[in-house]
């Protein structure tokens, strides 16, 4: 279970997150739903450790979360797929991963398959990568420490309906195994088919906390 306290966030005198608190729980799908610019990736990189709050804290299972104590193997997340149209393979980029955290090499392979990267994909660049190839890698990295949170930026960004389609149930299978399962996008149509729960943000500040099916029946 992952938790958000009172978290704050200001840049100068601009609040981008402001006394947001939730709670995350495994063994669903909790929607981040917010207009672009309603704080979702600040919050998100707060949850992740890489940047610090102003105010207010970030745990998992009641313990403070240090990245840096807990590598890829607690949380895995996406947060810029862009990030992974490098020079290098599909495969490389996921081998030298699994290097500098100690994964054992064969997971690559697993991540590959769970993600439907077939072998003639894995040894392409990464640069001639579609929007959706790279979701799915980058998908594949947040996989490879077998982690018990995922926290996914926008992760069926420029996906088409199929896509979105394979994410839930990708993202299902995982919180059916136990696992706490968080990602974020702007648009309701896509959380309506990726989601059973919802976080709501708005300006920074927490305007909804319930189920998916509530929320289409109230609005
Ligand atoms: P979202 O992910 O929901 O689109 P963000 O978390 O990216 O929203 O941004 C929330 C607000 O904080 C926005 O107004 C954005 O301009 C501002 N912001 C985000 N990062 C920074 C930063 N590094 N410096 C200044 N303002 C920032
Ligand atoms: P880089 O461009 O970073 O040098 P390479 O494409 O040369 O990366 O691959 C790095 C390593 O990964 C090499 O040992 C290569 O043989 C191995 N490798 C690359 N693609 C595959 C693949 N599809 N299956 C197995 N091993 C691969």
């Amino acid at each position: 279970m992952m938790e958000v306290r009172e978290l704050t966030k200001r840049y100068g005198d601009k609040t981008a997150v402001s006394g947001l608190s939730f709670v995350v729980r495994p063994g669903r799908v909790t929607g981040f739903l917010g207009p672009n610019g309603a704080g979702k990736s600040t919050t998100m990189r707060m949850m992740l450790g890489l940047d610090t709050p102003t105010s207010g804290s970030v745990l998992i299972d009641g313990r403070p979360y240090r990245r840096l104590a807990e590598p890829l193997r607690t949380v895995g997340s996406l947060l810029d797929a862009k990030g992974v149209h490098g020079g290098r393979t599909a495969y490389a980029h996921l081998a030298g991963l699994a290097a500098s955290n100690r994964i054992p090499r064969r997971r690559v392979d697993e991540v590959l398959e769970m993600t439907g990267l077939d072998p003639a994909t894995a040894r392409r660049r990464t640069k001639g990568f579609s929007l959706g190839m790279g979701q799915r890698l980058g998908i594949a990295g947040a996989l490879l420490g077998d982690p018990r949170v995922l926290i996914l930026d926008e992760p069926v960004n420029g996906l088409d309906t199929e896509g979105i389609r394979w994410i839930r149930e990708l993202m299902k299978s995982l919180a059916a195994e136990g696992r706490t399962v968080f990602l974020s996008s702007h648009l309701m149509s896509e959380m309506e088919l990726t989601a059973d729960h919802l976080i709501v943000i708005g300006r920074g500040r927490l305007l909804a906390d319930t189920s998916v099916r509530e929320f289409i029946a109230s609005h």
